[in-house]
């Protein structure tokens, strides 16, 4: 056993704090990695304030990790001491239904097991990343490039993959108008991978004040949500929404921006449920799909795809002691674009 320092959320209400607590012996499957920096996803936030569900406390919330390899089990054959190495939101999987055969293994029938906030196969509680090591089977560990800053890269391994595998389920590309709904960690992303991907991308924010910032990422247009004027001149105007936003919204009206066979793609989780009218839908043949994270061939393809077109996330780095101030000011949709814990901070 590691004896591991974290930080943990003892319960819903408290602030997180440290925490220590072991991880497994390194098994001959299983890598270890010395974890440098975490990215905080907003899933992380919902998770300890148990938004979707009642979750397990203590919780060590972080599922956006990179860091050096420190130990490998004997039969580990795809990484070696000393590589780089990430892990995103799942650490394992059954491996043999026909999702996992499909290098779908966020979808397995039998459910993968999450980062944190899980159970192990084995029966014990997984702790993530805000903490300085983890032990994780080779399947689950992704190859990340020397060239890109490491702690940029973090947040590719949630929302890095999380807008890139539906832009690409659903080629989304030249010819085709990309709406971004929210532009926050998962927003910026897939500002970069559509305009990567050739798409026209226009961004819908709350935020009027995000417009250079949205440019400056590559978006062709921008739209403020809460000027009725610019919402108008942007009505039935879009092949595809990606959704990003965190908190609960008007879905009806953003169905009202799509074109004819438009699709509005949910990766956002809000904590309540959407009302949708079926008149938003059938005027214009419309759908509203989701998609969860990416399967591990599909995350290591987009982590390539980033170290060839020098892609990584817009970060601000912290120290994990102000954690509760960066979760707060997510809240307000106050980050450029993605808070980044400089684990030696631990
Ligand atoms: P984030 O950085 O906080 O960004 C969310 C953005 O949504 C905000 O920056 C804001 O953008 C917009 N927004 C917030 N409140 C809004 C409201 N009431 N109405 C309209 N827009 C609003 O969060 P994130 O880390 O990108 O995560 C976004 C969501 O995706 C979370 O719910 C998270 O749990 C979920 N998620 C899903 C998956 C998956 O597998 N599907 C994976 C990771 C995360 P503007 O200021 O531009 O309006
Ligand atoms: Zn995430």
């Amino acid at each position: 056993m590691t004896t591991t320092k974290g930080y943990a959320a003892q319960n819903p209400t408290t602030d997180l704090a440290p925490w220590n607590f072991e991880r497994r012996e390194v098994g001959p499957h299983d890598v270890q990695i010395e974890i440098l920096y975490c990215g905080v996803c907003h899933s992380d936030l919902h998770q300890i304030k148990n938004d979707w569900f009642p979750g397990l406390f203590p919780m060590v919330p972080g599922h956006e990790i990179v860091g050096r390899i420190v130990k490998v089990g004997d039969h580990v054959k795809n990484f070696k001491l000393d590589e780089l190495a990430g892990v995103g939101c799942m650490v394992d999987s059954c491996q043999v239904c026909e999702n996992c055969q499909e290098d779908l293994e966020q979808y397995c029938l039998d459910g993968n097991t999450q980062t944190y906030n899980n159970k192990g196969r084995d029966g014990v509680p997984t702790y993530g990343g805000y903490s300085n090591n983890i032990v994780v089977r080779e399947e689950f560990v992704l190859h990340v490039s020397e060239k890109l800053n490491l702690a940029a890269t973090a947040p590719l391994l949630c929302a890095g993959i999380t807008t890139y595998s539906p832009l690409k389920h659903w080629n989304v590309g030249k010819g085709h108008k990309l709406a971004v709904l929210g532009l926050g960690g998962l927003g910026h992303m897939a500002v970069k991978f559509g305009v990567a991907f050739g798409a026209e991308v226009t961004v819908l924010s709350t935020s009027a004040s995000k417009e250079q910032a949205a440019k400056d990422l590559g978006a062709h247009n921008f739209v403020v949500t809460s000027d009725p004027e610019q919402v108008k001149a942007v009505k039935g105007k879009f092949d595809f929404i990606l959704d990003t936003v965190s908190a609960e919204h008007d879905m009806n009206m953003y169905l009202s921006l799509l074109r004819t066979n438009g699709v509005h793609i949910c990766v956002g989780v809000p904590s309540v449920p959407h009302q949708i009218a079926p008149f938003a839908l059938l005027g214009g043949r419309k759908s509203v799909a989701g998609s969860g994270i990416g399967g591990i061939k599909e995350t290591q393809e987009m982590l390539d795809f980033c170290a060839e077109n020098n892609i990584v996330s817009e970060i601000e780095i912290i120290d994990i002691k102000n954690i509760t101030e960066a979760y707060e000011r997510m809240l307000k949709g106050d980050v450029r674009y993605r808070f980044v814990i400089d684990i030696k901070t631990l």
